[in-house]
């Protein structure tokens, strides 16, 4: 299966895209986890993204798509996969539907997580992650920076759901809830049942 999860910073698509994939048995591929560990790294692309990442703004389309493109190209991809955080921009959409078809490929659906906005600034702003052993707040979760990337979501991101829609494939999900509660409703709304004949995450 070929998924993209959409949805705005803070959403759980991180945690979500974890679960099913896992479920499906394709990779996960999020952008961020790979910009993030080039920047931790100090690649050379890493070198490249840091000032965008660090102000909360897209990295640009061409240095993004053709690393989502190499990363297609990887052979755990050819059966399927499914996308966290790409694409963010409608021609980041495009460009992935023309990789896609010159490699015979389609998307089979998009699920986009859908929360409100208050909801969202207070969970970001609460989130910390563990870094060897230690809680830490990511740089671009810091209130202004998070005020900032819902704006951008707002304005570049969220077409995507509507370009998305145009072509049949959009399923929005409430992701307000239990963790194992939003992936059921994700798993539905991907054709997916849990195991043992039960809905999954009830
Ligand atoms: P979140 O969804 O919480 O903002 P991500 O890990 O998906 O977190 O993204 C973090 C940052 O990585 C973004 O603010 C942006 O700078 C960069 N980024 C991730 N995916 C893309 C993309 N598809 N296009 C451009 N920039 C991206």
């Amino acid at each position: 299966m070929r998924i993209v999860l959409l949805g705005p910073p803070g959403a759980g698509k991180g945690t979500q895209a974890q679960i099913i994939a896992g479920k499906l048995g394709v990779p996960a591929i999020s952008t961020g986890d790979i910009f993030r560990a080039n920047v931790s790294g100090q690649t050379e692309l890493g070198k490249q993204v840091k000032t965008y990442l660090d102000a909360g703004n897209l990295v640009p389309d061409e240095i993004t798509v053709a690393m989502v493109k190499d990363r297609l190209a990887e052979p755990d991809a050819e059966q399927g996969f499914l996308l966290d955080g790409f694409p963010r921009s409608i021609p980041q959409a495009e460009q992935l539907r023309d990789s896609l078809t010159d490699l015979g490929q389609k998307l089979d659906r998009v699920v986009e997580l859908v929360v409100d906005e208050d909801e969202l600034v207070r969970r970001l702003s609460g989130r910390r992650m563990v870094v060897d052993g230690k809680e830490v707040q990511r740089d671009d979760d810091k209130p202004e920076t998070v005020r900032h990337r819902l704006g951008v979501y707002r304005e570049q991101t969220a077409p995507v759901a509507g370009f998305y829609e145009g072509e049949g494939l959009l399923s929005r999900i409430d992701a307000i809830g239990e963790i194992d509660e939003v992936t059921g409703r994700a798993l539905r709304a991907l054709g997916v049942e849990g195991e043992a004949g039960q809905p999954a995450g009830v």
